[in-house]
């Protein structure tokens, strides 16, 4: 009987999910022989086929994509994946090896119990183990700010997850609060099939696309950037919640330039910050965040300006780029939204983590999980697929591997151990629940 069948039973390993982390890491237990059950309640891929709009791209090249046993060997390397593409990718990955894997079963509980084992509630019934991988992803519910319940009654408003396309909201102006990689993809989806675009700039920064003859992501690799560990920085704590750099995949990938939207129509505003009596009022900041943004993506070009030339490497040289746009003076900071046309707002505002079903006490006052690579202080829990896990690529399809190799050494040492304890049991000697 496969393991998938034994539902109800008990399983040396459970992995929770079936996105990228979960699949990476069946394929190296799989490699270990160690047995395990992967439960994941949609289906493989969901959260790209359920919650990326229609013209998705990613914006890491697919070259990145280097799922274990599995990297990118489309024709296309230097491009970046469509949606469609993206679903298909994992799907094939899957078929690839074909993991113990039951899906439409939604794990909602979480314990150790008293005997030492793991004990997961499911719709279908109870299971336990001796090990559990939370690999459920690291975007849970999506993060709408209360102002949202202050827009007029006939706003249609939706979360970034929810967007599909243009011709989704009713027709009108458009207002997408916020500009890390969602929003501002968003706002460039719906500013190029003609809407009037009202967009609330927050502080994320960008990247340029490509620099001297390359994609930047190549040259950031080249330097290290994605072999970094976060114990490395001496801000880690800082660097593991911030914002992603904005930039797009979308025509073969290019920049994201707010400033030439802003010149071609686009209305920019700052950062929102409250909603009354139908009028949406924006911080001072929107100068300072566009100047910050593209601060940043000046000083990327910097770094590997140097690299270039300790390197001695032959690379074209480029000018640097010059601000079409700057928000006058007198920029507005109120937005009457009913005078404007506005008849849709999209919450690109992010999501937050929401872990509450594990009940083992590994969490800090965030309701982050303490871990050292992945290993929590509760032996055998581990999680999976968190974003600077371990490096940048951690919580992408370029890390994941390296994450899910490491978990799977601690996995195979300690299911070793319990294979002792199983021996010791049978020849009558007390075991010792818990290896050490
Ligand atoms: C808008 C956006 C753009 C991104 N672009 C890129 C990019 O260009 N390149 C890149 O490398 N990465 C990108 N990422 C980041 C990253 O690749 C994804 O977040 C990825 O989906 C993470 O994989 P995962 O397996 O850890 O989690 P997920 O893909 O979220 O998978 C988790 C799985 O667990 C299941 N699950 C959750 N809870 C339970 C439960 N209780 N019981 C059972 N199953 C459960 C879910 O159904 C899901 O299938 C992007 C992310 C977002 C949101």
């Amino acid at each position: 009987m496969p393991d998938t069948d034994i539902l109800g039973g008990h399983h040396r390993v459970v992995v929770v999910g079936g996105g990228q982390a979960g699949l990476a890491m069946s394929w190296h237990l799989r490699r270990r022989r160690v047995g395990h059950l992967v439960l994941e309640r949609h289906r493989v891929g969901h959260e790209w086929r359920a919650r990326r709009w229609d013209t998705f791209c990613l914006v890491t090249p697919n070259w990145q994509c280097q799922l274990p046993g599995f990297p990118y060997a489309g024709p296309d390397p230097h491009g970046f994946m469509g949606r469609d593409e993206v679903v298909r990718y994992l799907e094939d990955y899957a078929a690839s090896f074909d993991p113990p894997l039951r899906e439409g079963v939604e794990v909602t509980g979480l314990e150790r119990t008293a005997a030492g084992v793991f004990a997961l509630t499911t719709g279908d019934g109870t299971v336990t183990a001796d090990q559990v991988v939370v690999a459920t992803g690291p975007y849970h519910t999506p993060a709408v700010p209360r102002m949202a319940e202050r827009l007029p009654a006939g706003v249609t408003q939706l979360h970034s997850s929810q967007y599909r396309g243009p011709a989704q909201l009713p027709d009108g102006a458009v207002l997408v609060v916020g500009t890390g990689q969602s929003g501002c993809q968003i706002a460039e989806d719906l500013h190029l099939a003609g809407r009037r675009v009202h967009l609330a700039v927050g502080g994320a920064p960008r990247v340029a696309r490509f620099y001297r003859g390359r994609d930047v992501v190549a040259w950031l690799a080249d330097m290290g950037y994605y072999d970094k560990g976060i114990d490395e920085f001496a801000d880690a704590d800082a660097v593991r919640f911030r914002v992603n750099h904005y930039v797009t995949g979308r025509d073969g990938g290019r920049d994201i330039d707010l400033r030439a939207f802003a010149r071609d129509g686009m209305r920019l505003h700052g950062r929102l910050t409250a909603i009354a009596g139908g009028t949406a009022a924006f911080a001072g900041d929107l100068r300072h965040n566009l100047d910050h943004a593209d601060a940043v993506a000046e000083s990327i070009k910097d770094t590997i300006d140097q690299f270039i030339a300790v390197r001695g490497i032959e690379a074209p040289t480029e000018r640097r780029y010059v601000p079409v746009w700057a928000p006058p003076s007198d920029h507005p900071s109120t937005l009457d939204l009913t005078a404007a046309g506005v008849s849709a707002v999209v919450w690109a505002t992010g999501f937050h983590r929401d872990h509450r079903w594990v009940r083992v006490p590994v969490f800090d006052g965030r309701g982050y999980p303490t871990h050292q690579r992945g290993v929590t202080s509760c032996p055998g829990l581990y999680f999976l697929g968190l974003p600077w896990q371990h490096t940048w690529g951690s919580g992408r399809f370029s890390g994941v591997a390296r994450d899910a190799e490491h978990l799977a050494d601690r996995i195979a040492a300690m299911d070793r151990q319990w294979a002792v304890e199983e021996v010791r049991w049978i020849a009558g000697t007390p075991p010792e629940r818990v290896p050490s």
